[in-house]
């Protein structure tokens, strides 16, 4: 079952959340709850489909299925506690079952998402945050192998430049979702403006604070415009990190990805770690919940992210438009 840590009411990873900061534990969880009640119960029951609220396609909003065996699904509401989720988790499977399991995940995706192209109603939206070398580029390189890329948008939000930073914060992020019949793929998103900004204080307390429920609305706005969001936190230990770090200063083919940056930001891995469950728990919403992928072993993430997008698109169920009508009639001149 994904929602492993959903049962016992404590929160994702509950066992040892003594960890988490003093100030966090003052502030309201999981700002969505801030709406007004109609909101929640609205979204809620958008969400598992039982609802009728008028604006809203069950078409446009599907009952979005539960992630792939080993991920853990941060229920609404719930704090996290990353230290106390297993990064070397594999649902279940075996290494060695593990390549044809991507395949048949890859293929699965491939069908549906010329269907989306298609039927040009709905997007996917999926987002990547991780800790440096938390291995976003390899689980995008791997798990969209074979897609259309016609119909897939992938963006790396890096530092933002002078003129990103003239605007709101989430400017940058919303001139690349993706538009009708697209899979959009955030490496790095608008959540680096509660964790990277927090944790080097580029802006005050109090400004970063704001930003979970006005994240949370910008996803709100999302959904109802037909786009369904997959959060994925890639979820890797610390020892794991120093690992590959190594390889890469070991390997003059990795040289290039070494950035001597990462050594400063591994120091400040705890407040990393804060900032995270901090965000996972706060902006996890009945429309976009996180899920943490257990991380350290790369061929079970691919198939974990893997079956998670293509089980969502099939619950998106996109279809080929009607052909028009008269085709058969018609004959193409000589
Ligand atoms: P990389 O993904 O390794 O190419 O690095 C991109 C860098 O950009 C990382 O150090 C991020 O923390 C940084 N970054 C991304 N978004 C932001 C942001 N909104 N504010 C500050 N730094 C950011
Ligand atoms: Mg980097």
């Amino acid at each position: 079952m994904a929602r492993k840590n959903g049962k016992d009411g404590k929160g994702a990873g509950s066992e040892k959340s003594a960890g988490r900061d003093k100030a966090a534990e003052t502030q309201p969880q999981a700002a969505w709850l801030d709406h007004p009640p109609s909101f929640a119960g609205w979204a809620r029951s958008a969400i598992a489909g039982t609802g009728t609220a008028p604006s809203l396609s069950p078409h446009l909003h599907p009952v979005l299925p539960p992630a792939a065996p080993g991920i853990v699904t941060v229920e609404p509401g719930q704090s996290v506690n990353l230290a106390a989720i297993d990064p070397d988790a594999t649902g279940g499977l075996e290494k060695a079952a593990a390549k044809a399991e991507l395949d048949a995940q890859r293929t699965r995706i491939k069908g549906f998402q010329e269907k989306l192209y298609a039927e040009h109603r709905r997007s996917l939206l999926v987002v990547f945050q991780a800790i440096d070398t938390g291995g976003k580029d390899g689980t995008i390189r791997n798990v969209l192998e074979g897609v259309n890329p016609q119909g897939c948008r992938v963006w790396s939000f890096k530092v933002p430049s002078a003129e990103e930073l003239d605007q709101d914060f989430l400017w940058r992020y919303h001139l690349r979702t993706p538009g009708r019949g697209l899979i959009g793929v955030f490496n790095r998103s608008h959540y680096e403006d509660v964790l990277v900004v927090r944790v080097k204080n580029l802006v005050p307390e109090e400004t970063w604070r704001e930003r979970y429920g006005i994240i949370n609305d910008f996803e709100r706005l999302l959904t109802v415009s037909g786009t369904v969001i997959l959060k994925f936190f890639l979820h890797i230990s610390k020892d794991e990190q120093k690992e590959r770090l190594e390889a890469r200063l070991a390997d003059p083919e990795k040289h290039w990805k070494f950035d001597p940056a990462d050594l400063v930001e591994r120091k400040s891995w705890d407040a990393y770690q804060t900032a995270f469950n901090d965000a996972l728990a706060r902006c996890s919403t009945p429309y976009a919940p996180w899920h943490v992928v257990p991380a350290n072993r790369k061929w079970a993430r691919n198939v974990m992210v893997a079956r998670t997008i293509a089980d969502t698109l099939e619950a998106m169920d996109p279809r080929f438009p009607e052909p028009r009508k008269g085709l058969d009639g018609i004959k193409v001149p000589d």
